[in-house]
């Protein structure tokens, strides 16, 4: 667990403790504003589902800590799958329990390993909720975020350079989401009253991004 991570596999187990760390404080501290953006065009549940799934995450993680990225990635979602009552914990559970999966056990990956197994997790999603891209949902923040982490690694971007960008684009993503109409999950009964109002899972999608940006940072700080 002491060992030094392979600079060129900086994906490991204790980066994705990290994440999940800074993802639960971020949730925990946006809470209300998700709960909120949940308001208008859903059920004012948002904030309490993902904090009640990342409490019930760090607590298993810190109970059992998994020695792999993919061991970290699977936990975490299979707790979310099984604590969260609305949409969005199945389908962060399912996009985090298959990207783990994807990942198997290898103790440290490269980044662009990692974005091909979150690209497993985010097809996995869109499969099991339907939703298409423009559809108001959490893939608007994460279909842009895997495309930006992709053209960074591709551009020869470091890690933490790459989930930055990543994060940004999700930020983007999430904000473009106001002008739309919903039309998967509850703010889709709402047609044309959903236009106006930024959705709240893509929003706690960026959070997520942002969360991993911050964990490949403070690893580089380290
Ligand atoms: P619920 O809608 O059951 O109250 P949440 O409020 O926790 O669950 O989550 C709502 C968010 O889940 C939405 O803002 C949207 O981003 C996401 N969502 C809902 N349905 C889908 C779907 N079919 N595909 C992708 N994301 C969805
Ligand atoms: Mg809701």
């Amino acid at each position: 667990m002491n060992a030094t991570p392979d600079p060129g596999s900086p994906v490991d187990a204790g980066l994705m403790r990290r994440w999940l760390d800074l993802a639960a404080t971020a949730v925990d501290r946006e809470s209300e504003h998700l709960s909120e953006l949940d308001s208008p065009i859903g059920d004012a549940d948002h904030g309490g589902n993902m904090r009640r799934g990342f409490v019930a995450a760090r607590t298993a993680v810190e109970q059992e800590p998994p020695d792999t990225p993919g061991g970290v990635l699977v936990l975490v979602g299979r707790t979310l799958i099984s604590t969260v009552g609305g949409a969005s914990g199945p389908l962060y559970g399912t996009l985090l329990r298959r990207a783990g999966k994807d990942l198997g056990d290898e103790p440290a990956v490269p980044a662009a390993r990692l974005r091909d197994a979150l690209r497993v997790g985010v097809d996995a999603v869109a499969q099991l909720g339907g939703a298409a891209p423009g559809d108001k949902t959490m893939l608007d923040a994460l279909l842009p975020a895997l495309d930006a982490l992709t053209g960074a690694l591709d551009a020869g971007g470091s890690a933490a350079e790459a989930f930055a960008a990543a994060a940004q684009a999700a930020d983007d993503g999430a904000k473009a989401t106001i002008p739309l109409r919903a039309r998967k999950g509850r703010a889709s009964y709402l047609g044309e009253r959903s236009v106006g109002h930024q959705d709240p899972g893509a929003t706690s999608a960026a959070l997520l991004v942002t969360a991993l940006a911050d964990a490949a940072r403070t690893g580089e700080d380290a």
